[in-house]
C-alpha cells in the first residue's frame, strides 16, 4: 500500500475544521490512491473538542484514513507534515486595532512556521485559511528560511469560486462553462475579482455583462459574500471555506486544466509589479506541484487601480508586522 501523507490541520475543533476534515479522511483532498495520516492541532482549551471530532473521524471507519493524532504542540504537530492547512487563528474581535489582530496572529504564524522549517516533509505544501490570510502565510513564511518560500500560499479559492458562481447566474449559463475569471490582491474587501479575461461558454464575459454590473453589483457581491452568509446564517461560511480548500491543494497537487486557470494567494516575484516576497493573489495555473502565476495578461486602467489598491494594503500589512517585530 503507498505511505500516507501527513496531513496538519490547525483549528480542527473549528467549524471550518468539522467541515474539512471528513472530506480529507474520505479522500477528496488527495485522491482516491493516497492515504492519510491526520494530524489535529488545537489550543489545550479546545483539544477536548478535536478528541470529539478525531472519534467521529474513526467512526466513519474511512479506509484511506490511516490514524489520527491530536496535539496542542505545532513541533508534534508539523513533525513529518506533507500538507499543513492553517486554518486556526485569532478573529477580530470588536474594537481590537489592527496591530493588536496581527500580534496575536504573529504569536500563532510565527511558531507554526518556525515548526514547519524544522520538522516538515521535503515536498510540504502549506495553505493558510486563518485570517488575515495573505499576511499569516507571510508570517509563517518568514519564519521557515529552509523552506522554498513557494510552498507558503494562502486561500482566495472561495473568493474564485463565490466569483464564478455569481458569473455563473448572471449569464444563465453553467459554473463549468466559466473559465480564466481571477481574483488578485488581497484576501479581504479590497481583492479584485477580474472577469476581464474571462469566457463564457467560448465567449468574452466582457461583451455579455455591462461594466455598470461590474462595478456596482459584481466586484461588491464577491468581495461582501462573507459578510451576507453571516447575516443571512447567523454564523460565518464554513462548509464553502472548507471546500474552497479542497479545492486549492487538490488543484495543487493535480494540476489545472488545459485552457483554464484560477486563484491563489502565493509569493510575488514581482509579477505586474506586486512588490516581490508579498503573499498576493495573481491568477494561477498548477502544473508539476507548482503554481505558475499566468503571464503577459493585459491589463486595463480599470484593474491596474484596483490591483493596486488591494496590493497597497498587503504593503501595510507588512509594514505592520515589520514595525511589531513579527519578522
Ligand atoms: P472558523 O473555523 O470558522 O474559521 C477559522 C479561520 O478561518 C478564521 O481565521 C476565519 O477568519 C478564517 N476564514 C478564512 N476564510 C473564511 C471564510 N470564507 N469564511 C469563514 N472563515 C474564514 O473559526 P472557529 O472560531 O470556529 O474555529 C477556530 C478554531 O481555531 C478554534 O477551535 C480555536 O481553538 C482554533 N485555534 C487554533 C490555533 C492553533 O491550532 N494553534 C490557534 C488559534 C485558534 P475570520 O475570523 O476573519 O472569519
Amino acid at each position: 500500500a503507498a505511505t500516507p501523507a501527513v496531513v496538519t490541520v490547525t483549528g480542527a475543533a473549528g467549524q471550518i475544521g468539522y467541515a474539512l476534515l471528513f472530506r480529507i479522511a474520505s479522500g477528496q483532498l488527495l485522491g482516491p490512491d493516497t492515504p492519510v495520516r491526520l494530524r489535529l492541532l488545537e489550543i489545550p482549551p479546545a483539544v477536548r473538542a478535536a478528541e470529539g471530532t478525531a472519534m467521529e473521524l474513526d467512526d466513519c471507519a474511512f479506509p484511506l484514513l490511516a490514524g489520527i493524532d491530536v496535539l496542542d504542540d505545532a513541533r508534534a504537530a508539523f513533525d513529518g507534515v506533507n500538507v499543513a492547512l492553517l486554518v486556526g487563528a485569532r478573529p477580530r474581535t470588536a474594537g481590537m486595532e489592527r496591530g493588536d489582530l496581527l500580534s496575536a496572529n504573529g504569536g500563532i504564524f510565527r511558531p507554526q512556521g518556525e515548526a514547519i522549517n524544522a520538522g516538515a516533509a521535503d515536498d510540504v505544501r502549506v495553505l493558510v485559511v486563518g485570517n488575515p490570510a495573505n499576511t499569516n502565510a507571510f508570517i509563517a513564511a518568514s519564519h521557515a528560511p529552509d523552506v522554498p518560500a513557494d510552498r507558503f500560499t494562502a486561500m482566495t479559492r472561495l473568493d474564485h469560486n463565490r466569483a464564478v458562481a455569481q458569473l455563473a447566474a448572471r449569464t444563465g449559463s453553467g459554473v463549468d462553462e466559466i473559465r480564466r475569471l481571477a481574483i488578485w490582491g488581497n484576501h479581504s474587501a479590497t481583492q479584485y475579482p477580474d472577469l476581464t479575461h474571462a469566457t463564457v461558454r467560448g465567449q468574452a464575459a466582457t461583451g455579455l455583462v455591462d461594466h455598470e454590473w461590474v462595478e456596482q453589483t459584481f466586484i461588491p457581491t464577491v468581495a461582501k459574500r462573507g459578510a451576507a452568509i453571516i447575516e443571512a446564517r447567523g454564523a460565518s461560511s464554513a462548509a464553502s471555506a472548507a471546500n474552497a480548500a479542497i479545492d486549492h491543494v487538490h488543484t495543487w497537487v493535480h494540476g489545472t486544466p488545459e485552457g483554464d486557470w484560477t486563484s491563489a494567494g502565493v509569493v510575488s516575484h514581482g509579477e505586474y509589479g506586486v512588490p516581490e516576497g508579498l503573499v498576493a493573489s495573481f491568477p494561477v495555473t498548477s502544473s508539476g506541484g507548482a503554481w505558475h502565476v499566468v503571464p503577459d495578461l493585459d491589463v486595463d486602467d480599470f484593474s491596474r487601480a484596483r490591483i493596486d489598491a488591494s496590493v497597497a494594503e498587503l504593503v501595510e500589512e507588512r509594514e505592520s508586522v515589520r514595525s511589531l517585530g513579527l519578522v
